[in-house]
């Protein structure tokens, strides 16, 4: 992409709005702009990172066995009557009416239409177990929406529900949502960590958030820095095995980490003193094992092994798409901007042409961006006639994680500079190295 030919309004002042570093950031590097509150458009930057974490959270739930599928937003507030939650919903929910004079609303989650869906299709434990998810525009009358599209109104999440024959099998869904999702964050290039939260009225213990520590985080939360050292990489997973995605749970639902909620200071104190740590995290995601809360009230049931029926048992499980986009900006920018963690950067690099209109320097950068764009990268050239500052300024902000620069003095020695947006260290490359470069680093 041409810089001169893109849309990227972004803003020299700081928005007054934002209290947030994220939120002022995605206004200043043009990601995004306030419809009304809570409610945003996503401008061509900002769709850019949102449909990246989009495909990492799909391929992830797929390569854990998870079917997608689509529902919509609008629902019929029937369904929720037979769950009973139309009434306890409360005033975040949107509720509309249409022409005919039926009741709808904008969904703010998606259990009873999930399990209506189930209960027309699916009778038997032969066809078990399965996992449905989608990743759909939700709507929640926040009273206080703030902190841009972290606490929105209007917002998209991924939403998935698992149909399992007996609790047992549905605790194996719930393991291999933990891992999915571990390994969903770890590929953005975030640390989200797991901890107990609170199941509310429907008791058990089987609930689990997924923090990202910030110190603009809305949750205050307690942990043993020994799971900060946890990593999967490129461990091989086998998402059938019950004893493996076990293995990972354990390990991870070992070290002490819970919030504010569920803090237990007993339990936190015998947590060796210099690994105990207290801070702030954002809620990224979250996921629940619930049984048969929503199949008995509607009536979802299954013949079992045993020629039984019994109500299906279901869990729910989400992450905040849109949010990670503002949370993932909270832990990674410094005073010049954002820092792009390689997986969800809206461009793989910049390119900053520092003489426009020279016919080498612009010869050279319209080469380093078709050979980029060959090897199946996407680059952003900065072809405007403007100051180096500038050009290094509007990169900086935007924050791609590399940046290849090309002047006069540099092809005179028949070289390129390449930076690293996060460490701010720079090389000089002959042009096919840098190139080269760039495509090991986003191959591995
Ligand atoms: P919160 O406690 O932050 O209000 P929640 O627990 O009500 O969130 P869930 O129902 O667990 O939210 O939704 C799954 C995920 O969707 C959350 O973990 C969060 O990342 C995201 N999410 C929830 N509410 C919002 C919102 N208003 N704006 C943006 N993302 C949200
Ligand atoms: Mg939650």
């Amino acid at each position: 992409m041409r810089l001169s030919r893109y849309f990227l309004p972004v803003l020299k002042e700081t928005p007054a709005e934002a209290q947030i570093a994220s939120h002022r950031l995605m206004l200043r590097a043009g990601m995004i702009k306030q419809a009304s509150a809570g409610i945003y458009s996503w401008l061509p930057l900002g769709y850019k990172v949102l449909k990246n974490i989009e495909r990492i959270v799909h391929e992830e739930q797929q390569a854990a066995g998870h079917i997608p599928l689509l529902m919509p937003t609008l629902q019929p507030a029937d369904l929720w009557r037979e769950s009973g939650r139309y009434d306890a919903y409360g005033p975040e929910m949107l509720r509309i009416r249409d022409r005919h004079e039926r009741d709808m609303l904008f969904g703010p989650t998606n259990e009873e239409m999930i399990t209506d869906i189930f209960r027309s299709h699916v009778t038997s434990y032969r066809d078990l177990p399965m996992t449905l998810y989608h990743i759909q525009w939700k709507f929640r009358d926040e009273v206080r929406p703030r902190f841009g599209v972290m606490r929105g109104r209007e917002f998209y999440m991924k939403d998935g529900y698992n149909f399992d024959v007996d609790r047992e099998a549905a605790l194996h869904a719930y393991n291999r949502h933990m891992v999915s999702y571990l390994r969903t964050y770890e590929r953005m290039g975030i640390q989200a960590i797991p901890m107990r939260a609170d199941s509310g009225p429907i008791g058990g213990e089987d609930t689990h958030e997924f923090l990202l520590l910030a110190e603009t985080g809305e949750s205050e939360v307690f942990y043993d820095t020994a799971i900060t050292d946890l990593k999967l990489g490129a461990r091989p997973i086998d998402y059938d095995s019950v004893a493996d995605c076990q293995a990972i749970v354990d390990e991870w639902t070992a070290p002490y980490a819970r919030t504010d909620e569920t803090h237990d200071e007993s339990l936190f104190d015998a947590v060796p003193e210099e690994r105990r740590r207290v801070s702030r995290g954002i809620e990224v995601g979250q996921i629940f094992y619930f049984g048969t809360k929503y199949s008995e009230a509607m009536g979802a049931t299954i013949t079992n092994s045993e020629g039984q029926v019994v109500p299906v048992h279901m869990g729910s499980h989400g992450i905040g798409v849109s949010r990670l986009v503002g949370a993932i900006i909270e832990a990674n920018h410094d005073d010049k901007g954002i820092i792009w963690p390689e997986g969800v950067a809206p461009f793989h690099c910049g390119i900053v042409n520092l003489r426009q209109g020279d016919g080498d320097c612009d010869a050279i950068c319209a080469r380093i961006e078709a050979e980029l764009m060959t090897a199946g990268l996407d680059p952003l050239y900065d072809d405007r006639d403007e100051r180096a500052g500038a050009k290094f300024a509007t990169m900086d902000l935007i924050g791609l994680p590399w940046r290849i620069t090309v002047g006069p003095r540099g092809l005179k020695n028949g070289v390129v500079e390449l930076t690293s947006r996060r460490t701010g260290e720079s090389e000089e490359l002959p042009v096919e190295a840098a190139v080269d470069r760039l495509v090991q680093i986003y191959s591995s």
